[in-house]
């Protein structure tokens, strides 16, 4: 199974991602997390998207598609994986049916976590990464054992820098202007399912494994 996990960002989708990758053996693939690699690492993707990512800006189109298919086409593709974060503009999500048709191997399932404003910004505004193994944690939500410090591998704690207010009301105006539009899209493909993005993260996995189950009924 192939899937897409689309949502405002803090709706959870990495925490998911995560918790399914671990559990069911998807392979996760964020874009977010793939891009802020390059950029740590100084590649010329890196160097092309750095600026658009302090911003809260969606990195270039052609770029993002050129290194999710590559990521694909390198690691994914005879396994069942969720695309998290991407795609994000209607010219990604073409792009990208087009060549995974190509390839046979079209999303299945696209999850839409509908998520409140007052709670994605919160989270957000909370947000701490692990900077060796990035392990995601909430000051609040879901805090570490140790203030600061990783639970699985106790490096420190960060962050990101485009978790700050100022950031977030741009990545939100983007979303909404940009992103928003997949749900249509995907509804009009007939292979969208939606779950709140609101609830506790367990629950919120139980009713997406209800969704794979459900799925997997239909499909045998
Ligand atoms: P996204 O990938 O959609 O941007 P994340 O999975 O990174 O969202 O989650 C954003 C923040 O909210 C993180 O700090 C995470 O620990 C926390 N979080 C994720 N899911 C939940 C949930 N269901 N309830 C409470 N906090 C959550
Ligand atoms: P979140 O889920 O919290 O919004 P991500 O980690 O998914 O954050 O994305 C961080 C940044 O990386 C985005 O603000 C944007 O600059 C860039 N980015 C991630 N995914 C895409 C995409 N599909 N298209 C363009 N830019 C992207
Ligand atoms: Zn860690």
């Amino acid at each position: 199974m192939r899937m897409v996990f689309l949502g405002p960002p803090g709706a959870g989708k990495g925490t998911q991602a995560v918790m399914l990758s671990e559990k069911l053996n998807f392979l996760h693939l964020s874009t977010g997390d793939i891009l802020r690699e390059n950029v740590k690492n100084n590649t010329e993707i890196g160097r092309k998207a750095k600026s658009f990512m302090d911003k809260g800006d969606l990195v270039t189109d052609d770029i993002v598609v050129a290194m999710m298919l590559d990521k694909i086409a390198k690691d994914a593709k005879d396994k069942d994986f969720i695309l998290d974060g991407f795609p994000r503009t209607i010219y990604q999500a073409r792009k990208i049916d087009e060549e995974l048709d190509k390839l046979k191997i079209p999303i299945d399932l696209v999850v839409y976590f509908e998520t409140s404003l007052k709670i994605v910004i919160f989270r957000l505004t909370g947000r701490r990464l692990c900077k060796d193994c990035g392990a995601n944690y909430h000051i609040v939500n879901m805090p570490p054992k140790k203030e600061g410090v990783c639970d699985k591998c106790g490096s420190e704690l960060y962050q990101r820098k485009d978790d700050k207010e100022e950031t977030i009301k741009n990545r939100l105006d983007v979303y909404n202007s940009q992103t928003k539009t997949l749900i249509d899209y995907y509804r009009e493909k007939g292979i969208l399912e939606e779950t709140s993005g609101d609830l506790d993260a367990g629950i919120v996995y139980e009713k997406l494994s209800g969704i794979l189950n459900d799925r997997n009924k239909i499909r045998t």
